[in-house]
């Protein structure tokens, strides 16, 4: 049944539909061989790790080289973050370990995961470290990348969509616009041990995106305004980007403290900063802030998968 569910997985219908009785008598002899040839305790292969970028959340953002790691993996390790959409799409067969990371034991999660990996890699088995986003922008990337190549297993990345630009783009903003904004920066708002980094230098026509910074927005923004950052400047802060609860709320620096603490949180979420702001979608002069609920039709409409189409709302503050 295993080699069936395999052979039905590996080929497309197209593939499938064509092959003849023969075909499949050679494919069975194959496997029969292979059994016969493998030592029980002794892997036949090596083991082989990729590190699959996930994109934001829906689906339909996942690469087609994402899709095909996901399909022929033995072993998938994910984030926390990763949407129950995206893992349904792991066959029943493949074991599934999501990390346990919970504030205050990241590191312990982190090691956890990687001895799993790392166990599953001596067995010989194909594991896939499945991540939100993408696996080299604030994903711990690079240190599984040593960590698998200090033990002799060299690691293959299939990047992701990451969320700070995709997430940007499915809220109407233009990180980049002739004349507006020539350059854009991914920062964090929680670098080591916890700390604030060093926020980055105001230009005008620079738009800067920050992840894991929502839950310590106000001290993030008197920061800004400390780099000469004006309280005028158009922002967005957008949550769960892609999803079907997607959330945008879109107001300027001075208020957006005052957003979040009244409209509350619904992780994950970032924060958009720059004039490329309000290029599409240009402020409203009399309300603080507006909060735009859904994906909108628009976006329902071109991303299919497990959407049920309801249609997006705005309320007004
Ligand atoms: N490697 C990921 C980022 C991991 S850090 C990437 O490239 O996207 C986790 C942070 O990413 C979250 O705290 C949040 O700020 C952001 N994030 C991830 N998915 C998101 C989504 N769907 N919508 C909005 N922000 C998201």
């Amino acid at each position: 049944m295993r080699w069936l569910s395999q052979i039905c997985e590996y080929y497309p219908l197209s593939k499938l539909v064509q092959l003849s009785s023969s075909d499949i008598l050679d494919l069975l002899d194959q496997h029969q061989t292979n059994t016969i040839l493998t030592h029980p305790t002794i892997p036949s292969q090596k083991g082989t790790m990729i590190l699959v970028g996930a994109g934001p959340g829906h689906p339909d953002l996942l690469t087609q080289a994402a899709l095909r790691a996901i399909n022929t993996a033995d072993l998938v390790l994910a984030d926390k973050l990763i949407s129950s959409e995206t893992l349904a799409l792991v066959p029943r067969r493949t074991e599934i370990y999501i990390a346990r990371k919970f504030p205050g034991n990241a590191e312990k999660a982190q090691e956890e995961l990687q001895e799993r990996g790392l166990q599953a890699l001596i067995e010989g088995k194909r594991v896939i470290r499945l991540k939100q986003g993408d696996p080299y922008i604030f994903g711990r990337g690079g240190e599984e990348v040593l960590f698998y190549k200090g033990h002799g297993y060299p690691v293959s990345v299939i990047p992701g969509l990451s969320s700070a630009l995709s997430a940007t783009a499915l809220a109407g903003i233009t990180a980049t616009h002739r004349a507006v904004a020539d350059q854009v920066v991914i920062c964090t708002g929680t670098g080591r041990r916890g700390a604030l980094p060093v926020p980055p230098e105001y230009s005008k026509f620079r738009t800067a995106v920050f992840l894991m910074a929502l839950h310590r927005v106000e001290v993030l923004i008197e920061s800004l305004v400390g780099v000469g950052w004006p309280l005028d400047i158009p922002c967005a802060v957008v949550e769960r980007a892609s999803c079907r609860d997607q959330r945008v709320i879109r107001t300027q620096l001075g208020n957006v403290a005052r957003a979040v603490e009244q409209e509350g949180s619904r992780p994950p979420g970032l924060l958009v900063v720059g004039w490329g702001c309000d290029v599409i979608h240009p402020r409203s002069s009399e309300n603080p802030w507006i909060v735009e609920e859904g994906l909108g039709q628009d976006l329902a409409d071109v991303l299919h998968h497990g959407v049920d189409g309801e249609p997006g709302h705005v309320d007004v503050a």
